[in-house]
C-alpha cells in the first residue's frame, strides 16, 4: 500500500526521533522525499524540489543513481554480500583501494573503511595517537568534524556542547577567520598573524604532547572559508617541525566539491599525513568512509595493531558503489563540471549581492557556497551566531520551500550546494528564483 503524506508523517511522529534538533520541530519542517530525480526530489504530492544543497552536501551525483552504480550493487549483494573484514578480503576492497591510491596525491597509498564521516576521523584521531604515542590533538572552533564522541570533541561549533564533557586531550584554538576580529588586511598578514598564534598555541601545549592537529581544508558548515594564501603550507610545515601529523577533514569537500579532488589540492602541494573522507566518495548511495595515510604511517600499522574495528568496515556493497560512483566521476568528468559552473555560481552570488541590499557577501569556490544575510548597512546578522530564530529568516525559509529550493539555512546565512552535476539552466534558474524571494527579505532591511 502506498502511504499517503499524511500516513506517513503520522509514523514519523509517532515512531521515529530526529537528529539535532528537538523531533517536534523537526517534523514540523520535514520534507518528504518520495522519489528522486537527478538534481530534484518529488514529495508524495508530486511537489518538485531541487536539491541546493546535495542533502548533506553529499549527494554529489544527484538522486538518479548511475546504471553502473546499480548494477554493481546488484553484482556485490548477489555475489559477495558481507564479509568479515577482520580475516575476509573481497576483489573490490583491491580495486577501490588501487583507484583511491591513483586519485589521492602523493604516499597516501593506505586506506581503511568506515562507515561515515565521524567514525573515520574517530579511526584518525586512535591512528594518530598510537603512531605518535602522544595524546593531544589540536583542533579548530569553527568546525565541525562528526557526531561520535571523538569527532564531537573535535567539532568546534555548538553542536559539541550538548556531548560536552567529551573525550580527553583536544584543544581547539581559531582558525584564520574568526567572527568578531581579524588577525590582519590582507591574506598574507592574516596567514602570518594566525600561524604565529598557532605557534604560541603549540607552546603552550608543548609541542612534544601534540598528535595531530585536525581542520576541514576548506571549512564547510561553518562558512565556506577557504584557507588564505600560505595557511596549509604554514600549517604542514608547524607540524613538520613538531612531529605533528596533518589531517585534513575530507568528509564534506573531498571528491570534487571544491573544484579540486581534495579541498587541500588549493594549495601549494600540500600534502596531510592522514586524509579522512565519507559523503562524496560514492555520492552518499550507500554508508562509508574512508581514511587515507601516507606511506610511513601505514608502516607503523603493519607491525603494530590500529586498535580499532567494525562489523561493516570494508563492506563489499558499500565498497562497491564506491567504486562504481567514482568511475563514473571520472567516466564523465564531472569535476570538469563544477571547474565549468564555479564561474557561473560565482556570478550568480555576485548579482544577489549587487541587488540586493541583505545580501552582506558571499563566499563560493567550485559548487561550495554561502550567501551571508545581513539586517542593515552597519552589517548585524539577522541572527547572531547560535542566536534565536528571527521572523524575517524563518519567512524566507518557508518561502524557499514553497517556491520548491531546498537548501540549508545556518543563522544568517544559507548555502549553495548543488549536486556536483547540475548545468548552467538548473542554476540559473534557481539563483532567479532565489532573487525573487530576497527582494521580500529587503524589506525588512534597516538604513
Ligand atoms: N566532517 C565534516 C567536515 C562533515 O561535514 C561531516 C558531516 O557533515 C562529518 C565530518 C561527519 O560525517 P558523518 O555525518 O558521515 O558522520
Amino acid at each position: 500500500k502506498k502511504f499517503d503524506s499524511a500516513e506517513i508523517m503520522a509514523g514519523i511522529r509517532n515512531n521515529t526521533l530526529f537528529s539535532w534538533n528537538p523531533s517536534e520541530v523537526a517534523a514540523n519542517k520535514a520534507l518528504i522525499m518520495e522519489q528522486g530525480d537527478g538534481v530534484y526530489f518529488y514529495d508524495t504530492n508530486g511537489k518538485k524540489y531541487i536539491d541546493f544543497n546535495s542533502q548533506a552536501m553529499c549527494s554529489n551525483l544527484g538522486h538518479t543513481v548511475p546504471e553502473e552504480v546499480l548494477k554493481a550493487v546488484d553484482q556485490q549483494l548477489r555475489t559477495a554480500a558481507y564479509a568479515y573484514p577482520c580475516s575476509i578480503v573481497t576483489p573490490v576492497k583491491a580495486k577501490l583501494s588501487m583507484l583511491l591510491a591513483d586519485l589521492l596525491p602523493g604516499d597516501l597509498n593506505y586506506f581503511y573503511y568506515t562507515s561515515g564521516g565521524a567514525e573515520s576521523n574517530e579511526t584518525a584521531m586512535r591512528m594518530a595517537r598510537l603512531f605518535t604515542g602522544r595524546h593531544k590533538i589540536l583542533a579548530r572552533y569553527r568546525s565541525y568534524h562528526g557526531a561520535t564522541l571523538g569527532a564531537m570533541t573535535l567539532t568546534g561549533d555548538p553542536r559539541r556542547w550538548n556531548s560536552e564533557p567529551g573525550a580527553s586531550g583536544v584543544v581547539h584554538f581559531m582558525d584564520p577567520y574568526p567572527l568578531s576580529f581579524k588577525w590582519g588586511e590582507n591574506e598574507e598578514e592574516i596567514t602570518k598573524a594566525s600561524l604565529q598564534y598557532l605557534r604560541e598555541v603549540i607552546s603552550y601545549e608543548g609541542g612534544k604532547n601534540i598528535a595531530a592537529i585536525f581542520i576541514e581544508s576548506v571549512t564547510g558548515t561553518n562558512g565556506i572559508l577557504r584557507p588564505p594564501k600560505g595557511y596549509l603550507e604554514g600549517l604542514r610545515k608547524i607540524c613538520d617541525e613538531n612531529g605533528i601529523l596533518m589531517v585534513c577533514d575530507e568528509v564534506m569537500n573531498g571528491f570534487g566539491r571544491t573544484g579540486e579532488m581534495f579541498g587541500f589540492q588549493n594549495s601549494d602541494g600540500v600534502i596531510p599525513d592522514i586524509v579522512t573522507m565519507a559523503k562524496g566518495i560514492n555520492g552518499a548511495f550507500l554508508p562509508l568512509g574512508a581514511v587515507a595515510c601516507r606511506d610511513h604511517i601505514a608502516q607503523h600499522f603493519k607491525k603494530n595493531p590500529i586498535g580499532i574495528g567494525s562489523t561493516y568496515n570494508s563492506h563489499p556493497v558499500t565498497l562497491a558503489s564506491a567504486y562504481a560512483s567514482l568511475q563514473y566521476m571520472l567516466k564523465n568528468n564531472v569535476l570538469g563540471n563544477v571547474k565549468a559552473m564555479e564561474p557561473v555560481l560565482k556570478e550568480c552570488l555576485a548579482d544577489l549581492q549587487k541587488r540586493h541590499p541583505t545580501v552582506k557577501g558571499f563566499r563560493a569556490m567550485g559548487l561550495f557556497g554561502t550567501v551571508e544575510l545581513q539586517k542593515n548597512s552597519k552589517g548585524d546578522p539577522f541572527i547572531p551566531y547560535n542566536g534565536p530564530p528571527h521572523p524575517a529568516i524563518t519567512q524566507l525559509q518557508e518561502e524557499f520551500v514553497k517556491s520548491g529550493i531546498y537548501t540549508l539555512f545556518r543563522w544568517s546565512s544559507f548555502f549553495t550546494n548543488p549536486p556536483l552535476i547540475i548545468n548552467e539552466k538548473e542554476l540559473r534558474t534557481t539563483f532567479a528564483t532565489i532573487d525573487k524571494l530576497l527582494l521580500n527579505l529587503d524589506k525588512h532591511f534597516e538604513k
